[in-house]
C-alpha cells in the first residue's frame, strides 16, 4: 500500500519572528505556507520577559504574548501551523524533502529555514530558575531593566565583552566573570572593557550559584587560584558564553560557516541549495535581534516567491 506524501509549494521550519514573518509574506502572496514549529514554539523570545525595543509596541509587550501576536497574524492570512519538529531534511532533488518527527515525509518546492539559535547556559539550577527574573542571555534586550543598579556578566568572549560595555553604560557596576586568566575577546574589545571605569574583570572565576528567590539577589562566584568565595550584591545577572545555531540537521546539505551559521549568498537569503531559504538567527550571528530575524524572514518569503515565479510554479 502506498501511502501519499503531502506537497506543498512552500515550508517553513521553525516559528520565532524570522518563520513567522516569512509566513505571513509567504500567505498573503499565496504560497500556502505550512509551518512546522519546532521544538520550542515561538522561539527564543518565549523565554524572555518585556520586550521594548520592537517597533510598534511603544508601551512594550511580553516575549510570549508577542509571539502570540505574530503567530495570530500569520494564521489570520491561511498559515497552515503544526505542531512537530524536523527531524531531517533531503535536499537531493529539486523537490525537497523533510521528515516531521522521525515519521512523516513531507516535500515542497520551497524551504524556509527558519530555526533559531539558543543561548548556552551555565547549566545551573538557579540560572533556569531565575530565567526571565533577573537572568538573562541578552544584554541588549534586557540591559535595560537594570538602569542604575549593580549586574554580573558571565563569559570571555566578543559577546560578553561588547554586553559589558553595553551594560556598563545603563549600569551602576558591571562584574565580568571570566573563567580563566585571560579573555578570549579580541585585544580591541578587551580594551574597551579595560577602559571602563566601572567594569570589574573577576578572572579564573567561577559562578556557583545565582541567588535569589523571585528575583536575583545577589551571585556566588569561586575564584579558582585562591580559593575563595564572594557574593556579589548584583540584581541582574547576564550569561553571554556563546549561542549554538539550531542547523545540525542541515549539516549534510547547506554550506555552513565554522561555528554552524547556514551561508547565505550577501544581500538575499538564498542557501547553496535551489529553493532553500535561510532567515533569522540560524543565519545570523552578529545581530540576533526579534527585529532583524523578521527583516530576513520577510526577504526569505519574498526571495521564495521570485524563485517559484521564475521556476512557473503556481
Ligand atoms: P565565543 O565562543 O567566542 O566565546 C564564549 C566565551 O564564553 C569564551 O570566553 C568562553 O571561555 C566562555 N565560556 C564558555 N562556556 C563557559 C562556561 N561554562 N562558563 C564560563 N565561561 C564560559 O562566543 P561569543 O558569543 O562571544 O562570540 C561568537 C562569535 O561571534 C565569535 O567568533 C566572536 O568573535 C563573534 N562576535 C564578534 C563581535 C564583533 O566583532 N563585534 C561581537 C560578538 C561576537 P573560554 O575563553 O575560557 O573558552
Amino acid at each position: 500500500m502506498s501511502t501519499t506524501v503531502e506537497h506543498h509549494k512552500c515550508l517553513i521550519i521553525g516559528s520565532g519572528p524570522a518563520g513567522y514573518t516569512a509566513a505571513i509574506y509567504a500567505a498573503r502572496a499565496d504560497l500556502k505556507p505550512v509551518m512546522i514549529q519546532g521544538m520550542q514554539p515561538g522561539g527564543q523570545l518565549t523565554i524572555t520577559t518585556e520586550v521594548e525595543n520592537y517597533p510598534g509596541y511603544p508601551k512594550g509587550t511580553h516575549g510570549p504574548q508577542m509571539m502570540e501576536d505574530f503567530k495570530a497574524q500569520a494564521e489570520r492570512f491561511g498559515t497552515d501551523i503544526r505542531w512537530g519538529y524536523v527531524s531531517s531534511v533531503d535536499f537531493t532533488g529539486p523537490v525537497h524533502k523533510i521528515i516531521v518527527d522521525e515519521k512523516t515525509e513531507m516535500t515542497a518546492d520551497t524551504i524556509i529555514i527558519a530555526t533559531g539559535a539558543s543561548a548556552k547556559w551555565l547549566g545551573l539550577e538557579s540560572e533556569q530558575r531565575l530565567n526571565g527574573f533577573g537572568v538573562s542571555a541578552c544584554a541588549v534586550c534586557d540591559g535595560f531593566f537594570f538602569k542604575g543598579q549593580d549586574v554580573a556578566i558571565v563569559g570571555a568572549g566578543d559577546t560578553a565583552a561588547e554586553e559589558a560595555t553595553y551594560l556598563a553604560k545603563l549600569c551602576r557596576k558591571v562584574y565580568m566573570i571570566v573563567r580563566r586568566d585571560e579573555m578570549r575577546a579580541s585585544k580591541a574589545m578587551q580594551h574597551r572593557v579595560m577602559n571602563t571605569a566601572n567594569i570589574e574583570v573577576l578572572y579564573n572565576s567561577e559562578t556557583k550559584e545565582i541567588l535569589g528567590d523571585k528575583g536575583v539577589s545577589g551571585a556566588l562566584v569561586h575564584n579558582n587560584k585562591t580559593g575563595e568565595d564572594r557574593t556579589l550584591e548584583v540584581t541582574g545577572f547576564f550569561v553571554a558564553i556563546g549561542h549554538d545555531p539550531n542547523t545540525k540537521i542541515f549539516k549534510n546539505w547547506l554550506d555552513l560557516d565554522e561555528t554552524g551559521y547556514i551561508k547565505t549568498i550577501p544581500g538575499s537569503t538564498r542557501t547553496n541549495i535551489e529553493g532553500v531559504f535561510a532567515a533569522g538567527d540560524a543565519q545570523d550571528h552578529i545581530y540576533r535581534q526579534a527585529v532583524t530575524a523578521a527583516g530576513s524572514g520577510c526577504m526569505a518569503a519574498i526571495d521564495a516567491e521570485r524563485y517559484l515565479a521564475a521556476k512557473g510554479i503556481h
